[in-house]
């Protein structure tokens, strides 16, 4: 870059640097060669999304405030389905020529309220200014929380299936602004042994098997009648033709928690959920592999009917 648009970021940097202020548990955060984070002594939780105009967004249809917001939630959203707390954020920002100092103000706006919501510190990153679309790589340190972090590879055969809220249909606009889980798994993970847990990033029909597989190629059956559907799912369903139940297993973006506890835990957790904590059983884990739903007294096999982004073109 030349001097003064070097410049220009420094200015740019300076103002993000500020605004950012300090935490607890960040020693240095923006403003030297790396950050310094006060770490967990029992490891720490990391994870890194990237969100790409035309891709996952379109600079136009979605505001910068919007972008920022969900660059930072679903990263947050990762954090709580392996039970942590987040910690720093690490943001990197291709920003388009012309108007990156907006952007950029713009991104910070939709994220820091957010992150103080959830007692996140912006500890760094990286900004370059390019001919190309806005991309936004955001990286979120977490800490684990005794007893330590909730994996999806602990189902065992037996357990009961739960979701923390009613899904489909988030593409209505929901998608935009994702409400990150986190208070519902720590006092979830306080509550209970959670054996296995995931986010629905992609759909109910393609998370769900992620714990399956991750749990020995284990199978499930999700009783119709139980999935909590989203009113926004039956007002897609009149658009599409589709059922309201086929958008609450396939449609991505609910960013709902999926989980599995034994049966007797299930019943407790029924019976006394945690405060604030919705809890909705759908189903049960089997040795038999496969996802089936039961509907009407016929069961039938559920493909992954969630996005793919290795399968499908175009944005959401
Ligand atoms: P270096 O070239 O040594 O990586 P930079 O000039 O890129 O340093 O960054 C200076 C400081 O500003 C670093 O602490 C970096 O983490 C932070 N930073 C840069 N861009 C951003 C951004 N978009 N958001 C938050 N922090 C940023
Ligand atoms: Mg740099």
């Amino acid at each position: 870059m030349s001097t003064t648009k070097r410049e220009g970021e420094f200015d740019l940097i300076d103002e993000i640097r500020r605004a950012a202020g300090t935490a607890l548990g960040v020693p240095l955060g923006i403003g030297d060669d790396c950050a310094l984070v006060a770490t967990d002594p029992t490891g720490q939780l990391v994870t890194t999304d990237m969100l790409l105009d035309g891709r996952h967004f379109r600079l136009g249809e979605h505001t910068p405030e919007q972008i920022g917001y969900k660059a930072l939630a679903v990263n947050v959203s990762d954090i709580a389905a392996m039970a942590g707390r987040p910690r720093a954020a690490f943001v990197a920002v291709g920003l388009p020529r012309g108007d990156a100092p907006a952007l950029a103000r713009g991104l910070l706006a939709g994220m820091l309220p957010l992150a103080e919501r959830f007692g996140v510190a912006l500890a760094g990153g990286d900004t370059n200014a390019w001919e190309g679309p806005l991309v936004v790589s955001l990286t979120l340190l977490g800490d684990p929380v005794p007893p330590g972090v909730v994996r999806r590879g602990g189902g065992r055969a037996g357990d009961v299936v739960f979701v923390t809220g009613p899904l489909g249909g988030s593409l209505l606009g929901r998608h935009l602004r994702p409400e990150p889980r986190v208070k519902e798994a720590l006092a979830l993970h306080a509550a209970v042994d959670l054996h296995a847990m995931i986010d629905l990033s992609d759909g109910l029909s393609s998370d769900l098997p992620h714990i399956l597989e991750e749990s020995g190629g284990l199978g499930a059956t999700l009783e119709a009648p139980w999935i909590p559907i989203h009113p926004d799912a039956a007002r897609m369903a009149e658009r599409t033709g589709k059922t309201a139940i086929a958008h609450a297993l396939d449609d991505g973006e609910d960013f709902e928690l999926c989980f599995s506890v034994d049966a007797e835990t299930a019943l407790r957790l029924e019976a006394s959920p945690p405060a604030g904590v919705m809890v909705h059983r759908i189903g049960v884990l089997e040795s038999r592999p496969g996802l089936r739903l039961r509907q009407d007294g016929v069961e039938r096999l559920i493909r992954p009917g969630g996005f793919d982004h290795f399968r499908e073109a175009g944005t959401r």
